[in-house]
């Protein structure tokens, strides 16, 4: 049997099971996915050709990988915080919080990942992706990346989560997905901690696009893990479902024994939950080895503190999405700071990099070498952190590696007038 032909019996499988009962379950992606089926056969049909097109370019790139240069990829991100009660507003710190945890599951630095004498070590791998909160929106406005919105709707239940993307029923109209990650951040109804749209569904449903996540499960501060939710206080539900919104599978692939479409995952029987110990289910019944099962992957459903891990062929399958369907996200700008800012009267261009920054070094280019500048690191209160520092025309090193992780402000003053750009330190 190939793996289409797998995947359209899963997919049908899924769906009857979704009919006989309905599972309390911690991510309601494959939900709404088989909703959308239902609603729309075609797109089971999109899905298997699209199936097509991925594993052709994993085929290939198998085969090109050898080199070991990293081709890092910056998905530019926005959250929309959509909130009801007050306590669901949740601070600009816990949205940074969140956007670490992305750069350092996706990049294999995560503190706790596996260590080099497990198993599965061999398997696990930085998937080169990164994220950055948006610079400049669709419009090409300056933006920090984070929209807000008060709602009438109290509790975002299974039946009106479609409605999370819409302006008109209460949640936020999607940045153009085809340049951006949009993540939602809501009060979810039930234990549900988030979902994902596929990239199947970019073409035929743009508008329904994104990442959903609870605001008891968003980020490490804040109120992530409050309430029910203390062992989703580590961001790990927004791992997982970017991993979703790139085209991921669950590690048991939705179904007893199922097949995540991915090589390098050991066979599951079935989700797993709590943190179960190594080794566990070895030599299973749908033929894991000896190490049994891969729980302490990011698309299983453990606890937030026993998830560490993507394997190649995840990476591989994420690469071919961000080649694939969601190739707009290559040469999108969300990230850049947009080159007319609001409040530097005549635009001098310049551009700050690599943002965020792990060794807290930057590279400020300043192309205007008519007008004399300064730039001066500010906290997020706006209290300014060293000396000012001039700027030269051309390529200007900033060294803040005295700085500990987190998110600080660039103030760039000139004659004109002054502006203000976040950046990251991991
Ligand atoms: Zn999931």
């Amino acid at each position: 049997m190939t793996q289409l032909q797998k995947i359209l019996i899963a997919s049908a499988l899924s769906l009857c099971s979704a009919v006989m009962y309905a599972q309390t379950s911690r991510c309601n992606s494959m939900h709404h996915l088989r909703q959308h089926i239902a609603k729309d056969p075609t797109l089971a049909n999109r899905m298997i050709q699209n199936e097509a097109v991925t594993q052709a370019y994993i085929q290939n790139a198998k085969h090109q990988k050898a080199s070991g240069v990293k081709n890092i990829i910056t998905i530019p991100t926005v959250v929309h915080v959509i909130w009801n009660d007050p306590v669901e507003n949740v601070s600009d710190d816990q949205i940074f919080s969140q956007m670490l945890v992305l750069n350092e599951d996706f990049r294999l630095l995560n503190s706790d990942s596996l260590d080099s004498q497990h198993p599965f070590w061999s398997s696990t791998v930085d998937s080169e992706i990164e994220f950055c909160l948006a610079s400049q929106d669709p419009d090409g406005n300056p933006t920090n990346g984070i929209t807000r919105t008060q709602t009438s709707v109290v509790v975002w239940d299974d039946n009106i989560q479609d409605d999370i993307k819409y302006s008109a029923n209460g949640g936020k109209d999607n940045w153009d997905p085809t340049r951006y990650l949009n993540i939602y951040v809501v009060n979810l109804g039930g234990t549900t901690l988030g979902f994902a749209q596929f990239p199947d569904e970019l073409s035929s449903n743009p508008n329904g696009d994104g990442v959903v996540i609870r605001y008891e499960a968003f980020g490490t501060e804040g109120t992530a893990g409050t309430g029910s939710f203390g062992a989703n206080n580590l961001g790990r539900t927004g791992t997982h479902e970017v991993g979703h919104w790139l085209n991921l599978r669950h590690i048991w692939g939705d179904t007893i024994c199922g097949d995540d479409l991915v090589s390098d995952t050991e066979p599951a029987e079935d989700a797993n939950y709590n943190c179960p110990t190594f080794p566990y289910n070895d030599n299973n019944t749908c033929g894991s080895g000896p190490d049994g099962e891969m729980y302490m992957n990011y698309m299983d459903y453990t606890d937030d503190n026993c998830m560490s891990m993507f394997t190649a062929g995840q990476a591989l399958r994420m690469q071919a999405t961000l080649n694939g369907a969601r190739s707009g996200l290559l040469t999108s700008n969300g990230c850049q700071v947009p080159s007319k800012s609001n409040t530097l009267k005549s635009s001098p261009q310049f551009s700050i990099f690599p943002n965020p920054s792990q060794s807290g070094m930057f590279s400020l280019e300043w192309e205007s070498s008519s007008i004399s500048a300064r730039v001066i690191v500010e906290d997020l209160t706006g209290r300014s952190i060293g000396k000012a520092q001039a700027l030269e025309s051309g390529v200007n090193v900033l060294n803040l590696s005295y700085l500990s992780s987190g998110a600080y402000l660039l103030r760039i003053e000139s004659v004109q007038g002054s502006s203000s750009h976040k950046i990251f330190i991991q």
